[in-house]
């Protein structure tokens, strides 16, 4: 088995991070809006670049272009599916992406409408490639709590058990770290949790252990997206182990923000060393250039390919999509309902 073969997870992929290159230069051509005369120089615009700034400013900045065309329902739905078609190619089974629906809706949509895009495109890939999807919906930590209460209600509204195909599975908070503190969202996330999703929050990309310990005490988190700075505090990485939180590790996406410095060891493998449950994740295949075959490969040369093996399939049970979700090979229904 090699790794383009070898069944993957993929737990932590951002939507607009991801939609290729060509499929988003196709569609600002249609809408007249590309910020670039050709393709070539809108994509150093839209990917990190080696003389691009490392810090998670510089990388959040990429994503302001491909948002100028999600925000119509065909355009979500369509890059929904050209994601999952590359993500099918190779050969990743099992796959969560996320999104926070409140930034598409500038034209118009409404947030039920923009998660409704992502689970129809879900849906048509799950039918095609009889893959396990879910999505995860975030809210943005510069929205404030509010927002994210909000979003949390609708989030639970689309979740997997109103659903007969794809669900939201997930809520999560993401964007600047600093001055949004975890704890400033625990309503929501105890609404989240007790409308059944599952718990992840991106911390200690952008700030220190603090921001985890408190994703994990106050909001009650299952997963951590990144946790970089947890090794600056070995108790905490103690207690990833011993509670069993998985960490979402994205190790080229680490380096391009900063969240760990260039030619330092990247922190997945201490987390393996002291039994933290990781995931090998892309984060954003477009903006970082990376794919899960590249991400698994990183890992495997440090740790080989039977340990890689080992870590996709246990993260498949960290999953939150629900073990008995139909997958899409068995599934009887026919076409996406639209809402
Ligand atoms: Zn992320």
């Amino acid at each position: 088995m090699d790794l383009t073969t070898l069944p993957k997870t993929e737990l932590h992929m951002h939507l607009d991070g991801s939609i290729p290159m060509e499929l988003t230069w196709q569609l600002m051509t249609e809408y007249r809006l590309n910020p670039r005369p050709t393709l070539e120089e809108t994509e150093r615009l839209l990917t990190m670049q080696p003389e691009d700034e490392t810090s998670l400013l510089a990388y959040l900045d990429k994503f302001s272009y491909p948002l100028w065309i999600t925000q119509f329902y065909e355009n979500i739905q369509g890059a929904t599916i050209a994601i999952l078609d590359r993500l099918a190619a190779l050969n990743v089974t099992l796959a969560e992406l996320r999104y926070s629906p409140i930034v598409h809706t500038y034209a118009g949509l409404t947030v039920r409408q923009a998660i409704r895009a992502v689970l129809s495109g879900m849906n048509h890939a799950r039918k095609a490639h009889g893959m396990r999807v879910g999505l995860i919906v975030i809210a943005m930590r510069q929205h404030g709590p509010h927002i994210a209460k909000i979003l949390a209600r609708q989030a639970i509204a689309e979740g997997q058990r109103f659903h007969r195909r794809s669900g939201v599975v997930g809520f999560d908070i993401a964007g600047a770290e600093r001055g949004n503190p975890p704890g400033l969202f625990r309503e929501a996330f105890l609404l989240a949790r007790h409308g059944g999703l599952g718990l992840t929050v991106h911390a200690g990309e952008d700030e220190g252990p603090r921001s985890v310990w408190e994703a994990v005490d106050e909001l009650g988190a299952r997963r951590i997206g990144h946790g970089c700075s947890a090794l600056q505090d070995m108790t905490l990485v103690q207690r990833l182990a011993r509670d069993r939180i998985l960490v979402e590790c994205c190790v080229t996406s680490n380096y391009q923000t900063g969240a760990v410095p260039r030619g330092a060891r990247h922190p997945i493998f201490t987390f393996l060393e002291h039994g933290v449950p990781v995931a090998i994740c892309v984060d954003n295949a477009t903006v970082s250039r990376t794919d899960s075959v590249r991400e698994s490969a990183l890992v495997a040369d440090e740790v080989g390919l039977d340990e890689v093996i080992r870590i996709h399939r246990q993260a498949r049970e960290f999953s939150f999509i629900a073990a008995d979700a139909p997958s899409g090979s068995g599934n009887p229904d026919g076409e996406a309902r639209e809402p």
